[in-house]
């Protein structure tokens, strides 16, 4: 899908792109295929798309696999799509954040894409990284400066709960820059492609884990225990915080930001499951 085809299809719906859903429309054909070459999408690959939009991604890809799921929040794109790729994709209408999981998993994706809507990027990937879990590879538009939160190191200033998911799912990589002229219309910020690639490490993510990664982080300048009191006090645990990182080598004064995210997996599995 070109520049002329997307103002064409806007133009000729009366469509506007909406701000407040993070509408900014992928026009760059090179682009378009060079996203669908780094997801790996194949013949067999069962996939899904969060926020298809006029359907940029979601063509070609329906075209491509075997079967593809889209979720779209806007009414308005979500009847254009039904017309003209209804019978290729399953389409639901709704806000992904809110969306059941057995509402749209009916078999496990392994491919997931998204040209995130970057008002909510944290919230999708996280869902994602819950729902979807098993699917071998996430394929992600983010705002470049986004990425700085998403693939960094512990005791770095951006390292947090996403970046420490991020590395529990597997392993992340920024696989090029995407101009911001390459969507419609324009975004304020350069854009990035990144690939999250699963590891199987016999680890669910859960909603749970991600509310016990989220409160180690409460208190970015105290210790770890400092920061997970108040959580602990409100769940059960197996063993105390100090026995914990102890049987794991790791200091009573720990902060957060120090630990690796499969740090966060084992201290979790000996407190809580
Ligand atoms: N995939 C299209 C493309 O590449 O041209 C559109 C990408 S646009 C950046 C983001 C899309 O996500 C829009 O279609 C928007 O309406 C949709 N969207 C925004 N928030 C959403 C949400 N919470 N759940 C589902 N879709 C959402």
């Amino acid at each position: 899908m070109n520049r002329s085809e997307v103002v064409h299809i806007l133009e000729s719906n009366d469509f506007h792109a909406k701000t407040k859903f993070g509408q900014n429309f992928l026009c760059n054909e090179n682009i378009i295929n060079r996203i669908i070459e780094v997801s790996g999408v194949g013949p067999d690959s069962i996939c899904l798309e969060i926020g298809p939009g006029i359907g940029a991604l979601t063509e070609p890809l329906s075209d491509l696999c075997s079967k593809l799921t889209a979720v779209e929040i806007d009414k308005e794109l979500f009847s254009y799509l039904e017309e003209t790729l209804g019978d290729k994709v399953e389409l639901h209408l709704c806000d992904y954040l809110k969306l059941k999981k057995s509402d749209y998993i009916k078999t496990p994706y392994d491919h997931v894409l998204s040209n995130i809507p970057y008002y909510v990027m944290t919230g999708i990937m996280k869902k994602l990284m819950v729902d979807c879990g098993n699917a071998e590879k996430m394929t992600f538009m983010v705002e470049d400066e986004a990425i700085a939160r998403i693939i960094c190191e512990p005791s770095t200033k951006q390292y947090g709960p996403l970046a420490v998911l991020v590395g529990v799912y597997g392993s992340a990589k920024r696989e090029f820059t995407v101009p911001s002229d390459c969507f419609y219309p324009m975004p304020h910020t350069t854009s990035a492609v990144i690939t999250l690639t699963r590891t199987e490490r016999g680890f669910e993510i859960t909603d749970d884990f991600c509310s016990f990664v989220e409160a180690s982080f409460s208190k970015r300048r105290k210790t770890l225990s400092n920061s997970l009191s108040a959580y602990l006090s409100t769940v059960d645990v197996k063993i105390s915080l100090k026995d914990a990182l102890k049987s794991l080598g790791l200091e009573e004064n720990i902060r957060a930001e120090v630990l690796k995210p499969l740090d966060f997996v084992e201290l979790y599995k000996l407190l809580l499951i």
